[in-house]
């Protein structure tokens, strides 16, 4: 089984989506109940955005609210800035992932701790910052059940929003069996939520800083809310002596009131729930605390000005894209090799590592089901595409794929060697089968090749039209 440090089922060793998507999918079962239980989740989200007329409104003024704030993101950050400082809270910008991690790691330093508890935060797993912080000796203690799971098992998150949605209940028994002395083969989900919650409240009284993410950063006030489903986070912040919130600069909002907005898209969204169980606002430190908050680039800066993808900016995070999604359903989180799988994942990898990430943009079937469900419109699926276009014409696409697509360009824009690959197929098809079926066609691997028909569309249509005509002249 899994050890905190060690190797596990799930864990990912390459960065090829297919190649990931092929380990996952040779569980079958699993493959079946991840579908099934994220397409649950998607339908939750339907029937809870049918239950408000202004859906499609509050999407659009979501939509706007966010277009103003990557106009003006310079303005609202120097606000919110501003405000928080009068606050009381001491404001950090970083540039990139390794400043960020700096800066966390001085304020931990200076205070002399080495043992924090964090609530779910995708920005700190986009910096790697537990594994930052570990090669300092200091213990990151991950409170949210889910992500704790994830972390004991040494792996990264293959959620935004439910982090070990790819474990069964009965592995998640033998995990805590081994790491949290829990009787062997219990796997009640009640009982081990009680073990869990046991087993942090340890960690939670006895570390004297917090980190937790930002959902939304109100330039208005200089306040930020924090929505968790456990409350972990409230909990953390108020028994801890320094909080330190990370944030992304993306997620500034210009004024308290849109806050009504997005917090009824976002838990709508997310699992389908009217609002989050825990919307927390933070606006000063409570008496004898110290309260940090780090903003944070990484990237985003460069996104602004590339208007294809900018819009990307907008994601509040709710995972939706990722529920819907048929090719994220059934190759799991991990395929994506990056901290935020998914659809909105494939179109933010790329934008830090185009190399790295090339392969993202390609594991998607462009149906659009993902920009149809997102509750602040990002055009998840055309920015696939482009992205597409983009890694070719950058040279980040592999030599065979390359090939086939100008193959394929050169027979779509002549009908007659359209004609003549369309007679060569049903030839082969009928004639060598194996020339097809076989274990180097990607395609064949999963599915029944079609049987070879004896003419094609066109031949049978030209025939039939005739006799049709002749009927009608008769
Ligand atoms: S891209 Fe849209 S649907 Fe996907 S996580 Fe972001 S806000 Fe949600």
């Amino acid at each position: 089984m899994t050890t905190a440090t060690g190797t596990n089922p799930h864990s990912t060793s390459n960065s090829d989506h297919a190649a990931l998507a092929g380990k996952f999918n040779k569980d079958e079962l699993r493959v079946d109940w991840h579908d099934k239980t994220l397409w649950f989740i998607r339908k939750k989200r339907d029937k809870a955005a049918w239950q408000i007329p202004e859906w499609e409104e509050l999407r659009e003024i979501a939509s706007q609210i966010k277009n103003n704030v990557l106009s003006n993101l310079r303005t609202y950050l120097l606000e919110f800035e501003e405000k928080a400082q009068k606050n009381g809270i001491t404001v950090h910008w970083a540039s990139d992932a390794e400043e960020h991690n700096k800066i966390v790691y001085d304020i931990l330093s200076r205070a002399g701790i080495n043992k924090v508890v964090k609530s779910k935060s995708m920005l700190t797993e986009e910096c790697h910052l537990n594994e930052y912080l570990a090669t300092k000796g200091v213990e990151v203690i991950d409170t949210d059940l889910g992500e704790r799971i994830v972390q004991l098992a040494g792996e990264p998150p293959s959620h935004i929003v439910l982090p070990c949605i790819h474990w069964k209940k009965e592995e998640i028994g033998q995990l805590f069996s081994e790491h949290l002395g829990t009787p062997e083969g219990n796997s009640d989900p009640q009982f081990l939520t009680a073990a869990a919650r046991i087993h942090l409240r340890q960690h939670f009284m006895s570390s004297k800083l917090a980190i937790t993410g930002v959902n939304f950063a109100v330039a208005e006030t200089g306040e930020f809310v924090v929505c968790t489903n456990e409350g972990n986070a409230d909990l953390g912040v108020q028994l801890a002596d320094i909080h330190i919130a990370c944030m992304g600069i993306e997620k500034i909002i210009p004024k308290r009131k849109h806050l009504g907005v997005f917090l009824r898209l976002l838990a709508r969204s997310a699992t389908g729930q009217p609002i989050t169980t825990y919307s927390s606002h933070f606006r000063r430190p409570r008496k004898g605390q110290t309260m940090h908050i780090v903003l944070v680039d990484n990237g985003r800066s460069e996104r602004l000005g590339s208007p294809d993808f900018r819009s990307a900016l907008k994601c509040i995070r709710c995972g939706a894209c990722m529920n819907t999604c048929p090719v994220y359903r059934r190759s799991g989180g991990h395929s994506y090799h990056y901290a935020i799988a998914g659809p909105i994942g494939a179109i933010l990898a790329p934008g830090l590592d185009m190399k790295k990430h090339a392969d993202l943009p390609f594991a998607s079937t462009l149906c659009g089901s993902c920009t149809n469900v997102c509750p602040v419109k990002i055009d998840i699926h055309d920015q696939l595409y482009r992205w597409r276009q983009v890694l070719t014409q950058n040279g980040h696409v592999g030599f065979l794929k390359q090939s086939g697509i100008k193959g394929m360009a050169a027979v779509l824009s002549s009908y007659k060697i359209y004609q003549f690959a369309g007679s060569a197929g049903r030839w082969l098809l009928k004639y060598l089968p194996f020339s097809v079926n076989n274990r180097f066609n990607a395609w064949y691997k999963q599915r029944e090749m079609p049987k070879a028909p004896d003419q094609s569309f066109g031949d049978w249509y030209k025939g039939n039209r005739k006799k049709k005509v002749e009927k009608i002249e008769n």
